[in-house]
């Protein structure tokens, strides 16, 4: 990764950043990935007067719905079951607890690195119901729908996921048609266009005139990308840029995309601290309805409550910065957290306490 952390390369090109940008101009990066970079690497302090970044809802365990987090957590304590998870969900807070509680309570909860893994338990395991808990944006979709056609194949009765999957387009779209909207470009995420490539972007850069570029993680990735965003606004352009050629194709991985049609079916969905958003996550298509974990346990009607203190909704939208957040490093920090932005590995609250702690609190 050398090459895309150049300090000389950086450095040149947020000269040529400053000497494109003739006004004020905001924009949005729409990955959790992206906004830990801009902070650990401080790129947001290379950019000039006027030209602000702006962290969107770019983190899959942030905008979980606090509902699912309480299932999952209603499930994961049940005597029956193997509940399964990336090591990130267990520290995000549901209404009263969260699942490392619910472990250090003897709830059989494991974290595993791959869907697959949690199959695996499954065919080791016949006697116990094995739930993976399936959290992520279209760029995980396609290794969670390998993980229920394998159990459908080996015959899993046994298996199940508790499904968040959410969309990125139209979350895109719900903050450009805001009235509170501020965002003047965005940044897309290269690995949800590495699945879906970047042909869902065209109809909303031309409905609201905004550029949208499709960016990598490195340092020199997202000033490029910030760069040809800027180039855009100031031309008075509005199109979908690929210049994270090296891993994104316009079509995107198509066989992956035909799984994902295959075992799921687009969903209205809530995003946590948002609220709904129509057609913006997946749920299991009729065909793997059985694998449903939340029909299997019966945990439809759970009742769901938010810290009050949390204004992560307007963090996810643009509107407010973590630091800006009363509770920030005070009575919120990563071992007490009271959002998921600030335990997430990809929260924006995470990345501005892990790095810019102290300027935030002693401003
Ligand atoms: S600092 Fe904590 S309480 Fe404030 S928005 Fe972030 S997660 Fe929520």
């Amino acid at each position: 990764m050398d090459e895309y952390r150049d300090a000389a390369l950086t450095r040149r090109l947020a000269e040529t950043l400053a000497r494109a940008t003739t006004r004020p101009w905001t924009i949005m990066e729409v990955c959790g990935g992206q906004t830990h970079a801009i902070v650990k690497f401080g790129l947001d302090q290379l950019l000039p007067p006027g030209l602000e970044l702006v962290h969107g809802p770019g983190c899959p365990v942030c905008v979980t719905p606090i509902e699912l987090m309480d299932k999952a957590l209603e499930i994961a304590a049940r005597p029956e079951a193997i509940f399964c998870s990336f090591g990130d969900m267990l520290r995000v807070p549901g209404t009263e607890q969260d699942l490392l509680t619910v472990k250090a309570r003897g709830g059989d909860v494991r974290i595993v690195y791959s869907p697959l893994d949690a199959v695996k338990l499954a065919r080791e395991n016949p006697m116990r119901e094995v739930v993976f808990f399936a959290v992520g944006f279209e760029t995980t979709a396609p290794a969670n729908a390998m993980a229920v056609a394998q159990a459908r194949t080996f015959g899993l009765k046994h298996f199940s996921l508790l499904v968040s999957h959410a969309l990125v387009p139209p979350a895109m779209e719900s903050i450009l048609a805001s009235p509170a909207n501020r965002v003047q470009g965005f940044l897309a995420a290269g690995h949800v266009c590495t699945v879906m490539g970047f042909t869902e972007y065209e109809p909303l850069a031309r409905r609201y005139r905004v550029p949208i570029v499709v960016t990598g993680f490195e340092p020199l990735d997202i000033l490029q990308g910030v760069l040809l965003c800027v180039q855009q606004l100031e031309a008075g352009r509005a199109e979908v840029e690929n210049p994270y050629a090296r891993a994104v194709r316009r079509e995107g991985n198509t066989p992956a995309q035909q799984l994902i049609r295959e075992v799921f079916r687009v969903v209205p969905r809530k995003w946590r601290g948002v609220g709904e958003i129509p057609r913006s996550g997946l749920g299991l298509s009729e065909t793997y309805a059985e694998f449903d974990a939340e029909q299997r346990f019966g945990v439809a009607g759970v009742r769901a409550e938010e810290s009050s203190e949390c204004i992560s909704g307007l963090i996810l939208q643009g509107i407010r910065k973590p630091h800006e957040c009363p509770a920030f490093g005070t009575r919120c920090t990563p071992e007490h957290p009271l959002g998921a932005t600030m335990v997430s590995s990809e929260g924006a609250c995470a990345a501005y306490h892990r790095y810019r702690r102290a300027q935030a609190t002693h401003p």
